[in-house]
């Protein structure tokens, strides 16, 4: 039986980490792709276990020796799934879970269609996106704007996915979360 892929998708500030954290402890059945990026660490992420995070000249070599399935510039920053981690788990039968961009996102469903499963997670606002990127204050000024303009864009692709999940009430978006993986994983 080959594995699902789960791909979650939200523009940054959607509350996306939020809803992962307890989808990741929920459901352990779940191999977590460990992207690499260039961004600076957050206070609180782990190297290894948020994301690997490389250099700039690193992350370009791995794009030069193909180690990615798909990789994106996102806000300034580049992001990178593991081609290895991708083709293991395939191997394997395992389901795997994927936190990417637009582009990453429709990367994964040009090469895997239906075996890979969107899910978009949309804020009630770009307002009220800007305001939890403010009250996360992870992120200097210029980035919050810049994140805040991607938002815009990403929104309105929400129809090009296979799921929609609303992250108004964090408890209820992921109730609407789980139903949907559940019944993906069935
Ligand atoms: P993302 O991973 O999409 O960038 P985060 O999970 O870091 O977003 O969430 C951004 C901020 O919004 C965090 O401070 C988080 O605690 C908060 N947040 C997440 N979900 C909700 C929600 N439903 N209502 C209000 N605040 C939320
Ligand atoms: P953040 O910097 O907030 O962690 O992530 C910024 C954006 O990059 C988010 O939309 C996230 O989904 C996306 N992202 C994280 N890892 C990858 C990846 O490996 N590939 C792509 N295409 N996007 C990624």
């Amino acid at each position: 039986m080959s594995g699902k892929m789960i791909v979650i998708c939200a523009p940054s500030g959607t509350g996306k980490s939020t809803l992962l954290n307890r989808l990741k402890k929920d459901h352990p059945e779940l191999e977590w792709s460990v992207s690499c990026t260039t961004r600076p660490k957050r206070q609180g992420e782990t190297d290894g276990i948020d994301y690997h995070f490389i250099e700039k000249s690193d992350f370009e070599k791995q794009i030069a020796e193909d180690m990615f399935i798909e990789w994106a510039r996102v806000h300034s920053n580049y992001y990178g799934t593991s081609k290895r981690f991708v083709d293991e788990g395939m191997k394997l039968g395992k389901h795997m879970l994927f936190d990417l961009d637009v582009q990453g996102a429709d990367a994964m469903k040009k090469i895997y269609g239906p075996l890979a499963q969107i899910i978009f997670i949309e804020p009630p606002s770009v307002e009220e996106l800007e305001k939890r990127l403010r009250i996360r204050g992870t992120d200097a000024d210029h980035v919050i704007l810049e994140r805040v303009n991607n938002a815009r864009k990403e929104i309105l692709r929400k129809h090009d996915y296979d799921h929609i999940v609303l992250n108004d009430d964090v408890n209820l978006a992921y109730g609407r979360l789980e139903k949907i993986v559940k019944a993906i994983l069935v």
